[in-house]
This record gives C-alpha cells, sequence and structure tokens, in this order.
C-alpha cells in the first residue's frame, strides 16, 4: 500500500466502494465478526477469509489508513498487522495519486505526495493559483510550497554535480605493469 502501484485511488468522500463491500453483500455476515480480541482465531480468520475474497480489499485498507480508522480488521488486516503501516503513511510516495492530483482529481495524499506534486507542479511551470486549486490551499501556500520546491531541485542539482565530480576525482588510472620474471616467484 505504501509503494508506487497502479490501483486507482478513490476520490474523497466518494464511498461508494462500500457497496461492493464482501463484508456487506454476503449475506449472513456478522458486523462483530471484524472487532475480535486479539486471541480470537475463529473470528479472525473468519474475517479475513471474507476480505481475501472481498473486491474492494485494497480501497478498504486504504481507507482505513487514510482515515486514521485503527478499530477492526481492514483490507484483511487485524488492527496490530496494520500498525506499521499507519506510521508509514506520511511517507507514502504512490506516483498513481501524484498524477491524479495533478490531472485535477480530489484524493488522499501523503505529506510526502503534497510536496512531490508541487515539485512536479513547479516544473512543469503550472501557476501557483493552479496548484492552490489542485491541494485546495491558499495561493500564498501554493507559493510557499513552490519556494520549497525550487530549494530542494536546487538542493538535489547541487548534490548531483558534488558526487559527479567526487566521484571522477576517486576513479583510480592504476598504469597496468607487467610483471618481471623475477616477480613471479619462484613457482612461474
Ligand atoms: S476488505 Fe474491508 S470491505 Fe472488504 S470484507 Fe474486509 S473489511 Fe469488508
Amino acid at each position: 500500500m505504501l509503494s508506487a502501484t497502479t490501483h486507482k485511488p478513490r476520490t474523497l468522500g466518494n464511498h461508494t466502494w462500500q457497496n461492493q463491500a464482501a463484508c456487506h453483500t454476503t449475506p449472513g455476515t456478522n458486523p462483530e465478526t471484524f472487532f475480535p480480541e486479539p486471541d480470537e482465531m475463529d473470528r479472525i480468520r473468519a474475517a479475513k477469509t471474507l476480505c481475501a475474497q472481498c473486491p474492494v480489499r485494497r480501497t478498504c485498507l486504504d481507507a482505513a489508513l487514510e482515515n486514521g480508522d485503527r478499530d477492526g480488521i481492514r483490507g484483511g488486516l487485524t488492527e496490530q498487522e496494520r500498525d506499521a503501516l499507519h506510521s508509514k503513511l506520511a511517507h507514502r510516495v504512490d506516483y498513481t495519486r501524484i498524477n491524479a492530483t495533478l490531472a485535477g482529481s480530489d484524493v488522499h495524499l501523503s505529506r510526502a505526495e503534497r510536496r512531490a506534486v508541487a515539485r512536479d507542479a513547479y516544473q512543469t511551470g503550472i501557476p501557483a493559483d493552479h496548484l492552490a486549486r489542485l491541494l485546495k490551499v491558499t495561493v500564498e501556500h501554493a507559493k510557499k510550497l513552490y519556494r520549497h520546491a525550487a530549494r530542494e531541485i536546487s538542493h538535489r542539482n547541487t548534490n548531483t554535480n558534488t558526487n559527479t565530480t567526487k566521484a571522477a576525482k576517486t576513479v583510480p588510472i592504476t598504469p597496468v605493469k607487467t610483471p618481471a620474471r623475477t616477480d613471479l616467484g619462484t613457482a612461474a
């Protein structure tokens, strides 16, 4: 979930995916199954079996992480199994989300993804007021994001140049020495 993917992100406020949820569409499903105690292995297994067949499993997991929903089984993962993913969410960089935002879709972005949108928009010359509309921030804030993007790009370029220079300096040019008969030892 935290890596790049071709999964189409849900747009914010769109809850229609829940109509396809296996836990809603499977007759006789007890909602309590999805809120087991950590040692209730039978209920955990039953919930996970249903999640494994669910056509919106990925969207369910994304929604739980983005809404900070830490209770119950979501997207086939228990509360404990989701813990680490909740902590990593701020660092998620998913280019399907970044591209969807640049194309005008209202999708959830992590902090890292918002910065990537600003960087890409800056590099492609999108005006600050357009970025403000895409990210739903003020024009002043969009300008601040552009200043940050400019610094980041300049810093990256400086580092790239420095590393290239360093690499060029450290490549040893060792002359090939043809061993003399006496360098080969007595076994030769
Ligand atoms: S993945 Fe989510 S929506 Fe699907 S069955 Fe499991 S809890 Fe329900």
